[in-house]
């Protein structure tokens, strides 16, 4: 049976700590496909069909990565897509804390559903997408923090 992870995220925008997660996770799984989704808490910035397609230049030689993008529950979008585990980057004990009470809630649910964690490089622990859009949002560089392929020219605000 073929092994299927599903990213899930924000990535309002997608980071060089998201990209590094997707990259070491490869040889763990035959697939994994990066869920943009929508974070009922978080405003997004971005539109999600750009950061889709920011996604999707980032990994185009990648054959084992896909992108979609979904409203509803992770755990449904697990089985529409097949996959059988969760990928998850931790950065710090509050990520921790955050991911266990949700990845134990889908535990329960969804028993044959694993979740499965990275510790994120050290270089990129602070980087989060709150801060690369404060970056973008104020005129500033942030192209060090974004992957290779996604161009600064092309952020613009869904105001
Ligand atoms: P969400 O809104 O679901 O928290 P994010 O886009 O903020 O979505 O993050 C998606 C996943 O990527 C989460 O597991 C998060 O912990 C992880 N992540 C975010 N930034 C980094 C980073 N710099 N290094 C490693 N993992 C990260």
């Amino acid at each position: 049976m073929e092994r299927i992870a599903i990213f899930p995220g924000s990535f309002d925008p997608f980071t060089i700590g998201h990209e590094s997660i997707v990259r070491r996770a490869l040889p763990l799984f035959d697939k994994i496909v990066v869920m943009v989704g929508f974070n009922t808490s978080k405003k997004q910035a971005f539109p999600v069909s750009k950061r889709q397609k920011w996604i999707e230049q980032v990994f185009k030689d990648e054959p084992k990565v896909q992108v979609e993008s979904y409203e509803g529950l992770t755990v449904d979008f697990c089985k529409k897509v097949n996959a059988s585990y969760i990928l998850r980057g931790l950065r710090t004990s509050a990520d921790f804390e955050y991911e266990r009470a949700i990845a134990q809630v889908n535990k329960r649910m969804h028993p044959q559903i694993e979740s499965v964690f990275l510790l994120t490089m050290p270089e990129h622990t602070p980087i989060t997408s709150t801060i690369v859009r404060d970056i973008i949002l104020h005129g500033g560089d942030a192209s060090m923090f974004l992957p290779k392929g996604i161009d600064m020219k092309d952020f613009t605000f869904d105001e």
